[in-house]
């Protein structure tokens, strides 16, 4: 038994201090009846509707572009017992989950949402949704492999799509380049297999730009929740 407006705000609706009043307002019905008393208890047998809908029809989603820093795992557990991208949402009244994934040791912006069919549809291969990652590789890359990247490499056995690259820099000292990758394919290390397939290994990587997203006002560690506007231009 959980109190009634506990409930409410665990369904995402609203904050827990607004439910009490939708309560005192007379907005909350328990089992069809109107219940305004404050901690009245009730089960998840019981029927609890807000201006005459069920709660669990009326979650609020939420969405958060978040920059996810190096050494933080991208799932919701971690077996190994490392800090994960949802430790970062625990004051939230609503759970997060990652959209997609973002390598341990890569950093840089992944969304985060409670929205099953926002993530499903971000994820499926059909929509092509751009990343943009910045990649610090070993050596310098020619013009073939510059080439066989944008026609795509073989990867286990499969081709990736057409990608768009832009070498930033190359340090001659370090024998080091800085590049610009965009792909919209999800494929597991994909960067870091891409770069390997044409004999250069990843050095360091960060996603830069998700969608039309980028990390403008973003801090490594830091998140901020997508407009409503901008979840739609996602959908
Ligand atoms: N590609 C990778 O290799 N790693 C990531 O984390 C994301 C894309």
């Amino acid at each position: 038994m959980e109190r009634l407006q506990k409930v409410i705000a665990n369904a995402g609706i609203t904050s827990r201090r607004k439910a009490e009043q939708l309560i005192i307002d007379g907005r909350v019905r328990v089992n069809h009846q109107i219940v305004k008393e404050l901690g009245t208890k009730v089960s998840f047998q019981d029927i609890v509707e807000v201006d005459d809908i069920p709660i669990e029809k009326q979650t609020k989603s939420h969405t958060f572009l978040f920059y996810k820093p190096r050494g933080v795992i991208s799932s919701v557990k971690d077996e190994k017992d490392r800090k994960t991208v949802t430790s970062f949402f625990e004051d939230f009244d609503y759970r997060l989950y990652p959209v997609g994934r973002l390598d341990y040791d890569t950093s840089g912006l992944i969304l985060m949402t409670n929205d099953g069919d926002l993530a499903n549809g971000l994820m499926h291969p059909r929509n092509k949704v751009d990343k943009v990652y910045v990649a610090k590789i070993a050596g310098f890359l020619t013009k073939d492999e510059i080439r066989q990247l944008q026609k795509g490499v073989v990867i286990d056995g499969k081709k990736t799509s057409p990608a768009k690259v832009k070498v930033i820099s190359s340090d001659s000292k370090k024998k080091t380049s800085i590049v610009r990758l965009t792909i919209h394919e999800g494929r597991n290390h994909q960067v870091k297999n891409m770069f390997k397939a044409v004999g250069h290994p990843v050095d360091k990587l960060s996603r830069e730009q998700y969608a039309f997203l980028d990390q403008t006002s973003l801090v490594s560690g830091k998140y901020r929740e997508l407009s409503r506007q901008e979840v739609a231009q996602l959908k």
